[in-house]
């Protein structure tokens, strides 16, 4: 099997290098420590077309495939984790669910803002009392007339407060557990959203994670995504796609994490010369370096390179 980037993905892969080297690197470490995500990065990310990379141009993306967008994901996570994050949330957890579920409607207004930048996109699964057994929530969903009604709260939903598009999961009839469960797409100026508690994190601290809360939410009826039922199955399709953006975050991490410890080795001097020509730390390097620096992908096989 061929690993080797194609020239279009290496043309991606340059650009968002340099995009995160240069929009991203100045000010990484002090939005972390200040837990701030700066909007306005994310603006000229929709610029460079980066919110909806896989998404069809009919639907404001930029119609490339989905090795293209974990390229994006790898390369600004290897600079700044919070912005991959985000740009991860955004993409697999907000914008595939309306792709993959959603009505024309739903695509031509919720999927093209999102793609375009213009709005972004979070994902409302997890509960206090709900988190690996998704199917225990407690967020509720009735239907009054042409609105549903939500009430309850969602813990740790990355993007909160700076999200526009809100897919959230609710009961619709907790007798049929997670048969019972439904999807729904919230705009944050709905009535009775609001986002709750931000928390403090140990790491990608400038990605906002916060608690969104539904005090009698009311939602278009038309904003049900799929059918009344399906929504533990989109949940859980959801998050398979969204574990591709997750590994992609995780390779760009442990990339910026090598680049800087080769930086530190070759910088440091220790009984007269840099630490990297002390066999100890050159082996270290070598055993977790590429091989090859222009592919994506750390080498795994456990060979000392
Ligand atoms: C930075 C961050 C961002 C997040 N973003 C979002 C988001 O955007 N939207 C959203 O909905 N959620 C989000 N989450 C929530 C995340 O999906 C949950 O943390 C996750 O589902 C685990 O739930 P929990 O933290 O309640 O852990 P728990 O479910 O309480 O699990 C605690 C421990 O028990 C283990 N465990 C649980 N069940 C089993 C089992 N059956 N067998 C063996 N071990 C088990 C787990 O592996 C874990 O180690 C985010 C979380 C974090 C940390």
């Amino acid at each position: 099997m061929n690993f080797l980037l194609s020239k279009e993905h290496q043309m991606m892969q340059k650009m968002v290098r340099e995009f995160a080297l240069n929009e991203c690197e100045p000010t990484a470490a002090q939005r972390d420590e200040e837990e701030y995500f700066d909007i306005k990065i994310w603006h000229k990310m929709a610029e460079l077309g980066l919110c909806g990379i896989p998404w069809p141009e009919e639907y404001g993306g930029a119609g490339a495939d989905y090795l293209s967008y974990v390229i994006a994901v790898e390369e600004l996570s290897r600079v700044d984790a919070s912005i991959g994050a985000a740009l991860s949330a955004h993409t697999s957890l907000a914008g595939w669910p309306v792709y993959k579920f959603g009505t024309e409607h739903q695509k031509r207004k919720y999927l093209r803002a999102m793609a375009e930048g213009k709005n972004m996109g979070a994902y409302c699964l997890t509960e206090s009392g709900s988190g690996s057994d998704a199917s225990g929530m407690r967020t509720t969903a009735v239907l009054d007339g042409d609105e549903w009604v939500l009430n309850g709260s969602k813990i740790f939903i990355t993007n909160g407060g700076y999200a526009d598009t809100y897919i959230v999961f609710a009961q619709t009839n907790s007798a049929l557990k997670h048969k019972g469960i439904s999807t729904f797409i919230v705009e944050k100026g709905f009535p009775g959203f609001s986002v709750g508690k931000k928390e403090k994190k140990l790491g990608i601290r400038s990605s906002a994670t916060t608690e969104v809360i539904f005090e009698d939410c009311r939602v278009p009826k038309d904003n049900l995504l799929g059918q009344v039922g399906e929504g533990f199955q989109i949940a859980m399709m959801t998050l398979d796609g969204g574990r591709n953006g997750i590994a992609s975050q995780a390779v760009g991490i442990a990339q910026g994490a090598f680049d800087n410890a080769v930086a530190f080795a070759k910088d440091r001097v220790q009984f007269g010369k840099p630490i990297s020509s002390l066999q100890a730390i050159s082996i270290q390097i070598s055993r977790y370096g590429h091989k090859n620096r222009s592919c994506p992908f750390i080498d795994v096989s456990g060979s000392m390179a």
